[in-house]
């Protein structure tokens, strides 16, 4: 973290768990064990598509915001299924995951339709929060900082300055996701300076001063305050640690110290 050019972020990704009749429980229990709006962090739930609203209302005046896991691509028409930036924005979802790795591997995702959404995601005022991370393979044969670098320059096309503002980049080994194995803090800390130093390449160095840069990958209340403590680790994406409030809070606490 490096409080001096930008926030730390703490999101919850809950991927396809917990039901909307939950959500006011889970939140009551998370609001009884973070501090409110006086904090360092930017709390976000990144819920399903069906508890946004609800996750809206249960943490109403706590500063805790919502986010999605998923944005279309197109604007509005005749995309059934889909959900549109401006329907996110318009129930005062802030936040929006974008090619999270199971979206890349189930789904199909590839860097071009990355790069469609964030575009997207940032036309109206919804914070991006783009994925990026190499598998094994790439990591044991030492090209994970080039892969990186393709992803985050394809997911940056195009986009301006001023919406680069909004960005927020999660590198997620996707070995580390769901599997208990984690990065190391100075391996997550290498790829994280090594985003930033690609952003600077596109847009200056102030502009990639100003971009929060997250780890996730099995973080959780054991090994977050040594991960955050890295300069250019600024905040989690915290998927399995993120449905117990207790584990989530002891994160958000430990971003806060
Ligand atoms: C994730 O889903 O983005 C994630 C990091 O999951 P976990 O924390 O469970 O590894």
């Amino acid at each position: 973290m490096n409080r001096d050019f930008r926030r730390t972020v703490i999101a919850g990704n809950w991927k396809m768990n917990m039901l909307p009749s939950g959500v006011s429980a889970y939140a009551d229990a998370l609001l009884s064990m973070i501090p409110g709006f006086l904090s360092w962090c930017d709390t976000v739930v990144c819920a399903p598509f069906v508890m946004l609203s609800e996750v809206r209302r249960a943490f109403m005046s706590s500063g805790v915001g919502a986010g999605a896991q998923n944005v279309s691509r197109y604007g509005s028409g005749a995309y059934t299924g889909e959900v549109s930036a401006a329907q996110l924005d318009d129930i005062g979802v802030e936040y929006v995951i974008i090619g999270h790795s199971e979206r890349r591997e189930l789904y199909g995702e590839t860097d071009e339709s990355v790069n469609a959404k964030v575009l997207a995601a940032a036309d109206v005022s919804l914070r991006p929060i783009i994925c990026v991370g190499e598998s094994l393979r790439q990591r044991e044969t030492g090209v994970t900082c080039d892969f990186v670098s393709m992803q985050v320059k394809a997911a940056l096309f195009g986009l301006s300055a001023e919406r680069l503002q909004r960005v927020i980049i999660a590198y997620e080994p996707i070995w580390a996701i769901g599997t208990g194995m984690t990065a190391t803090p100075g391996d997550a800390q290498d790829v994280c300076r090594h985003i930033r130093s690609v952003i600077g390449s596109l847009y200056g160095e102030p502009a990639a001063q100003a971009v929060p840069v997250l780890y996730g990958g099995s973080m959780n209340d054991k090994n977050a305050y040594e991960l955050l403590a890295q300069p250019d680790i600024d905040g989690g994406l915290i998927g399995g640690a993120s449905l117990k409030p207790e584990a989530f809070a002891a994160i958000v606490n430990a971003a806060n110290q």
